[in-house]
């Protein structure tokens, strides 16, 4: 069999191309020094999207973890600690960066089903004021958490518990995009519960680079400075910023089209005996334990779908910009023929 020429590739939302649209309003962006703040598209994003989501500021950064980097060291200090779910970027997939760069320690707890933190169990793990403990200073959520959309009476409880104890709570909102357009709720219902979010333009939203943390004007201004000690000061990123810009305009609601997708997929490999819960938004886990992994791999990758069949006990399918309802259809297809020989 020859190697196909177009691969639908289901392995993460990152992996999308800027359109020609896009690339054209990079190219004609308006720019400045943006480390002088001189730069007009930088600051057009930032208000643009701190606008939407109710908060006062927003901050531009190269990358998500950057973004939730300089949130952790902005709200936490040496010694201090933030609590956060096991399964979390900010604790898993970050490197150990607030622990490395900031000496902040990171308290994670088990998650629940839906991909919050019990809040029992969260209330039990804030420190009381001892000089045996580490300062609990900060309560670390994800939505949506590996696909899950957290419930809107929970980030409200969230919100009552850390008002109680006098913590801000900070948003992961990587894809809090997706949650949004399948709540069909508006980008403020979700982040109006939060002091600091931190959201990526280069996941679903298909821009190639940039998230930007929002807050407080007080907080933005002193992560200004964390976000250049971290070297994220960056210049003429107006270039960069106009494609966050293109994709708040042209790429949210059509997050929609993702989740249609992930849900048809998902129904055609149900059907065909794999093992997943249904995509509430635009990412799947197939059951892999039961699965001849390696020969499906090489199906897959023979028959133009990209996938992560080998590294986790799960594969995880991610719907995105690039891909169309004819990739689906081809995909399920491969999907379902390989499951008639190996079922
Ligand atoms: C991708 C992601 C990040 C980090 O973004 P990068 O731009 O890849 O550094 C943070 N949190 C979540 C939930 C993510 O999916």
């Amino acid at each position: 069999m020859s190697t196909p020429l177009h691969f639908c590739d289901f392995r993460s939302d990152t992996v999308t191309k800027p359109a020609p649209a896009m690339r054209q309003a990079m190219v004609s962006a308006e720019v400045g020094d943006d480390v002088w703040r001189e730069d007009p598209t930088v600051i057009l994003l930032e208000t643009t999207l701190a606008q939407r989501a109710g908060m006062e500021a927003g901050l531009f950064m190269p990358s998500g973890t950057q973004s939730n980097l300089v949130a952790l060291l902005t709200h936490c200090g040496r010694g201090d600690e933030y609590i956060v779910g096991q399964q979390a970027h900010t604790y898993k997939y970050e490197g150990g960066g607030a622990a490395a760069l900031g000496g902040i320690q990171p308290q994670p707890l088990n998650m629940t089903a839906f991909g919050g933190i019990d809040l029992n169990e969260v209330e039990n793990a804030i420190k009381p004021d001892d000089i045996h403990f580490a300062r609990t200073r900060l309560l670390c959520l994800e939505n949506t958490m590996q696909g899950k959309i957290l419930p809107i009476d929970y980030l409200q409880q969230a919100r009552d518990l850390t008002r109680r104890h006098g913590l801000p709570l900070h948003l992961d909102g990587a894809r809090v995009f997706n949650a949004a357009v399948a709540l069909n709720c508006s980008l403020h219902d979700i982040t109006r519960w939060f002091d600091t979010v931190s959201i990526c333009l280069s996941k679903g939203l298909g821009a190639p680079i940039g998230s930007v943390l929002l807050g407080p004007a007080e907080f933005i201004n002193r992560a200004r400075r964390w976000r250049k000690m971290t070297g994220g000061g960056m210049r003429q990123a107006g270039m960069l910023a106009a494609a966050g810009l293109y994709a708040l305009e042209h790429n949210v609601d059509r997050l929609a089209d993702d989740h249609r997708r992930a849900r048809t997929l998902a129904e055609r490999l149900l059907r065909a005996g794999y093992i997943l819960e249904p995509p509430q938004t635009n990412m799947m886990f197939l059951d892999a334990a039961h699965l001849p992994r390696e020969k499906l791999a090489v199906w897959l990758e023979q028959n133009g779908v990209k996938a992560e069949c080998l590294n986790r006990h799960n594969i995880r399918l991610v719907t995105h910009l690039d891909l169309n309802d004819d990739d689906i259809e081809h995909s399920a297809t491969v999907f379902e023929q390989f499951a008639q020989q190996q079922f």
